[in-house]
């Protein structure tokens, strides 16, 4: 890495902790992991940015404030199972196989589940298991192995008006599920904790926006 991109790094570090992010683990997996690595090429200039970026088929990177605030929010342990649904480029994906034991993760879009399966193993991230599914279904059993239930569940596209049942269903009691939830324009990241008789402690975290949550694998021809 030269200098210029190591200041790059370390001035995004800083700006996420004049933004309220203090959890120093956190901060340090994000200064660790290579967003550059994530992202087209046409927009690597960015790379180091606080801003959302087109990954191509109608999606984005998240802006890494707000990756940073759903990290912080699922108070992870290095012993956490940890599901996400909707890898796109794979980088919150990357943030949480730092800060935890194992990642499930699903993606609906069959080439950018590819390309993000590529991109862990050149990093050498051992931890992920990725999958091309519709996540709202939560994870599939495989050869008759349930993984779920897990820990914490990340969503990192937006439920329309509540999580769906299957997720909610697959978090163990005491674990912590993130999601934004809500129409378009008036999407709020909240948290949902599981409480020991099956009822949920939910808490709003930050106005954000997101491409929404569809079922089902996308078709080739669709591009959002
Ligand atoms: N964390 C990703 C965010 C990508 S945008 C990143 O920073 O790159 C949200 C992603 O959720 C998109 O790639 C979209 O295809 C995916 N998605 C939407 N609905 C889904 C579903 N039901 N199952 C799996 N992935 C889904």
């Amino acid at each position: 890495m030269n200098a210029q991109d190591m200041n790059k790094r370390i001035r995004l570090i800083m700006h996420l902790r004049t933004r309220g992010i203090t959890d120093t683990n956190v901060l340090s997996a994000m200064e660790r992991v290579p967003r550059d690595a994530f992202v087209p090429r046409e927009v690597l200039d960015q790379a180091w940015e606080d801003t959302a970026l087109p990954i191509g088929r109608g999606q984005t990177i998240s802006q890494p404030l707000v990756v940073a605030a759903m990290t912080e929010g699922l108070k992870l342990s290095d012993r956490d199972k940890v599901l996400e649904i909707g890898t796109g480029c794979g980088y919150q994906t990357a943030i949480l196989a730092h800060l935890s034991r194992r990642v499930y993760t699903i993606e609906r879009h069959v080439p950018l589940q590819k390309d993000a399966e590529k991109r862990f193993d050149q990093l050498k991230l051992r931890n992920i298991t990725a999958l091309a599914a519709d996540g709202m279904k939560g994870w599939p059993k495989i050869n008759g192995i349930d993984q779920a239930p897990f820990d914490k569940i990340i969503v990192t596209a937006a439920a329309s008006a509540a999580p769906p049942q299957a997720l909610l269903d697959q978090l163990k009691p005491g674990g912590i599920m993130v999601i934004p939830v809500g129409p378009p324009g008036e999407q709020m990241l909240k948290s949902y904790q599981k409480n020991e008789d099956g009822s949920f402690a939910i808490k709003d975290l930050m106005p954000v926006r997101f491409v929404p949550l569809l079922p089902d694998i996308a078709k080739d021809e669709e591009a959002a």
